[in-house]
């Protein structure tokens, strides 16, 4: 069975839920699909959990100063309360509830499960179909890269997802990838205690930065206890007896009780978009330069007020994460 709809969001992170409240808001009738938790990654396994490990990481690197200037203080670092405030005060467990009773109570329908675009203006999820009157709006984000490297597939590694759900400090983490998300990880888990060894392939941390920028976190991380590997990649990864054995391109052998896969997270839906739409435009009235999650906002407030000449899809993924 067909079910018609004025708009298809598919992918309810960040920016597929704001553009689908506010085409719900605007009185038309919006199916958002959604393959995970409403929010997506920022709120559930992204810029909130993390900023939260950021903040008590934080707080324990400024006690560490006080014998340097305010008399002495004794540091225990104790990760219960992080994993506690992550799972009562962020992520309600990781439970999107509040977020779908927000949509619907707009009058938006939502759907779980994974969608796929089946035609012009047309959305499958399961064996239901969904067709859109004006638009559908691809918000797919993005994942975790997950790099080719031999072995990686026989052990159990982390993402950010694993990295925010855990409940424990791991003694000592390997983390593949110097951007971004791999260097936040690194540092809240070296400063609780944990022996952190960043893997890079670049010659530099923050590769897409300035050079300077990737200079001077290697500078930080370097007095903080941080083991920075830059311009090596990882050529094989295997089991070891209690936890993860590297070998690094020039042979030498990294163990850790964890790894951290932190590439890249901008693996582009290219391919994902390329296959599955047939027509694939940029709305009439997008301001040029408005690009990612900002789109969202721009095609929010916008798009809809008109009736475009054809059925068509618009992007709402963002190629970068901070
Ligand atoms: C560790 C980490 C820390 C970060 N910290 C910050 C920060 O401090 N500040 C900041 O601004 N940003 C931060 N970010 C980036 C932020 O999380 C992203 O920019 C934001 O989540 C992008 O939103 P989005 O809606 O484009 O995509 P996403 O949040 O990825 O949402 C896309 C949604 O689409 C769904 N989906 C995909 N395919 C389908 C399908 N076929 N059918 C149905 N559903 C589908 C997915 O399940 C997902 O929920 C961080 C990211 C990470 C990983």
């Amino acid at each position: 069975m067909t079910d018609t709809a004025d708009v298809i969001v598919l992918g309810m992170g960040v920016g597929g839920e704001l553009l689908a409240e506010h085409v719900a808001d605007a009185g038309l009738d919006v199916v958002g699909i959604e393959a995970n938790l409403v929010g997506g990654e920022c709120p559930y396994w992204g810029c909130i959990p993390t900023k939260m490990m950021t903040r008590a990481a934080n707080a324990l690197a400024e006690a560490r100063r006080v014998p340097h200037l305010a008399g002495t203080a004794t540091v225990d670092p104790d990760w219960a309360p992080v994993a506690t405030r992550i799972r009562l005060e962020a992520t309600d467990t990781w439970d999107d509830r509040v977020a779908v009773e927000r949509f619907e109570g707009k009058g938006g329908r939502f759907v779980r499960g994974r969608g796929r675009l089946d035609g012009p203006g047309r959305v499958q999820v399961g064996d239901r179909t969904f067709e859109a009157r004006r638009g559908v709006v691809l918000a797919t984000g993005t994942r975790p890269a997950i790099p080719p490297v031999p072995g990686l597939d026989t052990v159990e590694y982390w993402t950010n997802h694993e990295a925010v759900e855990t409940k424990e400090v791991p003694a000592s983490l390997a983390v593949l990838g110097g951007g971004a998300v791999g260097l936040e990880f690194a540092q809240v888990f070296a400063r609780f205690g944990s022996k952190v060894t960043i893997v890079e392939r670049s010659e530099g941390l923050l590769p897409p930065e300035e050079p300077e920028s990737g200079e001077l976190i290697a500078g930080v991380f370097g007095r903080e206890g941080i083991d920075v590997r830059t311009g090596v990649g990882a050529r094989s990864v295997a089991r070891a007896q209690e936890g993860v054995e590297v070998t690094l391109d020039r042979g030498e052998r990294l163990r850790s009780e964890r790894l951290l896969v932190a590439i890249d997270q901008s693996a582009p839906r290219a391919p994902y978009r390329s296959s599955m739409v047939r027509k694939f435009d940029q709305p009439d009235n997008a301001p040029s330069g408005c690009s990612g999650t900002a789109r969202v906002r721009c095609l929010g407030r916008r798009a809809w007020q008109r009736r475009p000449r054809s059925s068509r899809c618009f992007s709402a993924a963002g190629r970068g994460h901070q």
